[in-house]
């Protein structure tokens, strides 16, 4: 066996495809199973050099970029510069303990979400042992028969040995971004990347067509692989949410500075000394930087990835965990995401009746014998036209019948099946000469066959494209003109119904010298009958657009399939009211720009649209300022996917192609999924949104009070090393607890947040103001009177910082809900809180007695009584914000939601 340099040294694009066959050492049946596994042990896994994360020193170096770290840096050294030696320890042992936290926290995150990609990667058809299976793209192997359909992406160098109108979009590899046609001829050797017809190259796409090819080398050692150092640049792009807090972190540290400017000033002119004074600056500092804020946002946001993955969706590209949350209308795909693509042949029609699928293995005189397709009864070879039009496999196993390929295929091949018309048997019996495999943009598939001497061409489709090729209809046994009227209507009938509808035509047998048959446009066929095919609507759907609506989501559905066969659907899952208005691809040819953009505000069904039409209602619906959410599997998909605000693509049914386009991949394909997943963002936001509330209001709280005692004169409030206890230690535990909460259970009960609001909203910050003022007030009451009563600063620093870190106990209460009372707010939806604040107090009570933590943060055991009247006083905080949310609730007549928020479901915007 040669090794895989040799290989892919050798022109392939050269080489017939008999002798590739025979120097890679494989068939037309693929190779074995176990030589696929020794090969692979011999040539490694199909991957590229692996796409390495940061280096851990990379990621250790970036925790300090942020400037609320250079801000305790600057603290620091005036600490050394005073030689504060306990002070400056504490700072730095913080800036190292926060880099590490920070760092184990990324590389954590990192791996998550990485592993999680992985669930997202290719897969790959190829035969072994001569049989269709599907293997993960990395087993891929030099030897191995490779399928390829229209979306695919090429997973490794191969040969072509078989291209059916099969073209390749290259610009990966070219920078050509017109597709390039394909073919299995030899070519001669000296032909630049581009024009080599008869190989594929992984990292391409098919665009459309068919096709099966030889790997001849993997990972590393295909073309890719040889560029892949290039791909290696793309960074992760920070999220909105990332930005939004460097822009905080901005004005945290401009109001730090500011304070500190005013307390100098301001100690100055009551006559301090200069060195207290900066000492006061240092403190104030400290207590400004919410140093655990950094790490809650990573946390939260994997926590968010993680348990969007739980609920079926997984994260390609971060930011969307954080759009999704404010998602305002979701662009979906009917079948497979809004029904089960599990579909049934429910009725047909044929020679001018509706019947239910028949049986016709009774009949006689048919078969190839007969002379003319023609001849045959209407049913049996409206039946027979489905079987020979289509691409899916019926393999008989030990347990049942298996069918691999398109639902609406597998349902033909088993509506026949079931009457009697064995499909390989069939299919063997007529000769495929040519044939035209399904897709989307074309709405049919045909086949030329062998037919008793003659060619007959076989087609199927939607009825709007087969009905046209048609000038006559076949009625019982013999050739009839064709009523367009009677046959669209007997279409109608059944898409009202929510059917699927299909229709099949044959062409007269042709002989040689007659006219040859195009396949492309076929014309003069003879219409044969319609099909009827039932998809049922996935369980759930109906209450997730439900929910949907009472979250202010509009729920918009976007087909490829019969106008009435998706109104009937919709209408079926609440999607829309009968009433409305449909728009179908055609409409949507006739519209402007304009038009389009008021035609889109009112529409709930979008059907016959295809995938540049889909591009144009997501365009439109932004233009709205909508937030899209869309759904899309087919390669066309792409474009629609990376406009939209939230490409979602399918991971069952879909392509690598739009999978690849996508933010966010569905691993089941449901649309229950994709509404779990904007609860889910909704909850992470708030989630920041609580832990931010949480750290800002506790170093707003300090400077207010530091700020106060500067000015009265009075000893220094706290030391730095208890500000950073209480910032990060204490507060540290609370403040990821709240980033665990499960979210209001109304979270789908409120309007989508603006795109554009903050992470604190007006409202927190007004909140943030009010409790300050308490937290200040209750801190510096409680300090005075005991400098008072006892004399000692420690003393009264102990109570002042004590006092705090119980302020902070009940003000983590208070960030639970921003609207509802944390009374009735369960406590069972976040454990953690309960543990982090009963281990916070714990953790003080014995830093009070500890004598290392007496020594560092200068405090002492507390009397007895003095500790009722420091809960008490901090009790205060969770009084006052209670009565607020209280007159807020009053105000807007809701105990549950938000003023701006509809009252209840059903009154969102889509219904
Ligand atoms: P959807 O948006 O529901 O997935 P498609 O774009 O897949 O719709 O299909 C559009 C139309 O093409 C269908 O209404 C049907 O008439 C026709 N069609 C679908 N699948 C096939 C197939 N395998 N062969 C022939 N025609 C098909
Ligand atoms: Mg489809």
């Amino acid at each position: 066996m040669t090794l895989p340099h040799t290989h892919a040294d050798r022109s392939w694009h050269a080489t017939e495809t008999a002798e590739a066959i025979d120097v890679l050492d494989s068939g037309l049946q693929g190779l074995s199973t176990p030589e696929s596994a020794r090969r692979i042990r011999q040539y490694g896994p199909n991957v590229l050099e692996d796409l390495r994360p940061p280096s851990a020193a990379l990621v250790f170096a970036r925790q300090f970029r942020s400037p609320l770290i250079a801000i305790l840096l600057a603290a620091a050294t005036v600490t050394l510069v005073f030689r504060e030696w306990i002070d400056a320890g504490v700072i730095a042992f913080v800036l190292l303990l926060n880099a590490s936290i920070g760092f184990v926290q990324e590389r954590k995150a990192d791996a998550a979400v990485r592993a999680l990609m992985e669930m997202a990667v290719p897969r790959a058809r190829v035969l072994r042992d001569g049989r269709e299976v599907e293997v993960d793209g990395r087993d891929l192997v030099p030897g191995d028969l490779v399928l390829l359909e229209s979306g695919a992406r090429i997973p490794a160098d191969m040969r072509l040995i078989r291209a059916q109108a099969l073209l390749v979009d290259e610009s990966m590899l070219t920078g050509e971004s017109e597709p390039v046609v394909k073919h299995t001829r030899a070519l001669a050797s000296n032909l630049p990347l581009g024009d080599r017809g008869s190989v594929a190259h992984a990292g391409s796409m098919v665009t459309s067509g068919r096709g099966a090819g030889l790997v001849f080398a993997t990972g590393p050692h295909t073309v890719l692989g040889g560029i892949a150092e290039l791909l290696r640049s793309e960074p992760q792009a920070a999220t909105p949410l990332q930005q939004r807090m460097t822009r905080l972190s901005r004005l945290i540290m401009f109001a730090v500075l500011s304070s500190c400017a005013l307390v100098f000033v301001l100690g100055l002119a009551t006559g301090g000394q200069v060195r207290e004074l900066l000492m006061a600056a240092v403190a104030l500092a400290v207590a400004a930087v919410p140093e655990g804020l950094p790490i809650v946002l990573t946390i939260a946001l994997a926590l968010g990835v993680t348990r969007m993955a739980r609920r079926n969706a997984i994260v390609r590209r971060l930011p969307a965990v954080e759009t999704l949350g404010s998602a305002t209308v979701i662009g979906s795909d009917k079948t497979g995401t809004l029904t089960e693509n599990r579909m049934t042949v429910r009725r047909i029609w044929a020679a001018g009746q509706v019947r239910l699928p028949v049986s016709v293995s009774a009949r006689s005189g048919f078969g190839a014998g007969v002379s003319s397709p023609l001849a045959q009864d209407a049913a049996t070879l409206t039946l027979l036209t489905g079987v020979l039009t289509n691409e899916a496999v019926m393999q008989t196993t030990t347990d049942g019948v298996e069918a691999q390929g398109d639902p609406t295929e597998i349902a033909l091949l088993l509506a026949a099946a079931e009457a009697g018309l064995a499909p390989e048997p069939q299919r063997d019996a007529y000769a495929c000469i040519a044939d035209l495999p399904f897709e989307p943009s074309r709405r049919f598939s045909a086949a030329i066959r062998a037919w008793n001497g003659t060619e007959v061409l076989f087609a199927k489709g939607a009825p709007e494209r087969v009905v046209d090729m048609c000038d006559s209809v076949l009625a019982d046994g013999a050739e009839a003109p064709l009523d367009v009227a009677e046959a669209n209507a007997a279409a109608r009938s059944m898409a009202a119904d929510g059917l699927r509808v299909l229709a099949l035509a044959v062409s007269r047998g042709r002989r040689s010298g007659d006219p040859p048959l195009d396949l492309e446009e076929p014309c003069g066929l003879v219409l044969v009958g319609l099909v009827g095919l039932m998809d049922p609507p996935r369980k759930g759907v109906r209450e997730a657009v439900a929910a949907c609506h009472s979250a202010g989501v509009r729920v918009v559905m976007i087909t490829g399939d019969h106008a009435l066969t998706a109104g009937s659907i919709a209408t079926e899952l609440g999607i829309t009211s009968n009433s409305r208005r449909t728009v179908t691809g055609s409409d949507l040819e006739g519209m402007d720009e304009d038009e389009l953009r008021s035609a889109v505000s009112g529409t709930d069904v979008f059907a016959r649209v295809s995938p540049e039409d889909k591009l144009r209602i997501v365009r439109a619906l932004q233009a709205h300022g909508e937030v899209v959410a869309v759904t899309g599997d087919g390669v066309n998909d792409a474009p629609a996917l990376k406009s939209a605000s939230i490409g979602v693509a399918m991971g069952e049914g879909g392509t690598d192609v739009a999978r690849e386009a996508a933010e966010i991949v569905l691993t089941d394909d449901n649309f229950v999924s994709i509404v779990g997943a904007i609860e889910q963002g909704r909850i992470t936001f708030d989630n920041v949104r609580r832990a931010t509330f949480f750290l800002v209001s506790t170093s707003m709280a300090t400077i207010v009070a530091l700020i106060v005692t500067v000015a009265a004169g009075w000893p220094l409030l706290m030391v730095p090393a208890q500000l950073l206890w209480l910032n990060l230690v204490t507060s540290g535990l609370q403040d990821v607890a709240l980033a665990f909460e499960r979210g209001d259970r109304n979270v789908l009960r409120k309007s989508p947040r603006s795109a554009r609001e903050g992470i604190m909203s007006p409202l927190l910050w007004q909140r943030a103001a009010g409790t300050s003022i308490v937290r200040a007030g209750g801190t510096l009451a409680l300090f005075y009177w005991v400098l008072e009563d006892t004399g000692s600063i420690a003393t009264a620093q102990t109570v002042a910082l004590t006092t705090m870190v119980l302020f902070s106990a009940f003000q983590a209460g208070n960030a639970r809900s921003e609207y509802r009372s944390v009374f009735t707010v369960s406590l069972r939806d976040n454990p953690f809180l309960v543990w982090a604040t009963i281990g916070t107090l714990a953790l003080h009570m014995g830093a009070l007695y500890f004598p290392p933590t007496q020594l560092v943060l200068r405090v002492e055991p507390l009397p007895l009584h003095y500790w009722p009247i420091m809960i008490a006083v901090a009790a205060a905080v969770l009084v006052v914000v209670e009565a607020e949310k209280a007159v807020r609730r009053r105000v807007t007549h809701d105990a549950d939601s938000p003023p701006d928020g509809p009252s209840g479901p059903g009154s969102g915007r889509g219904a």
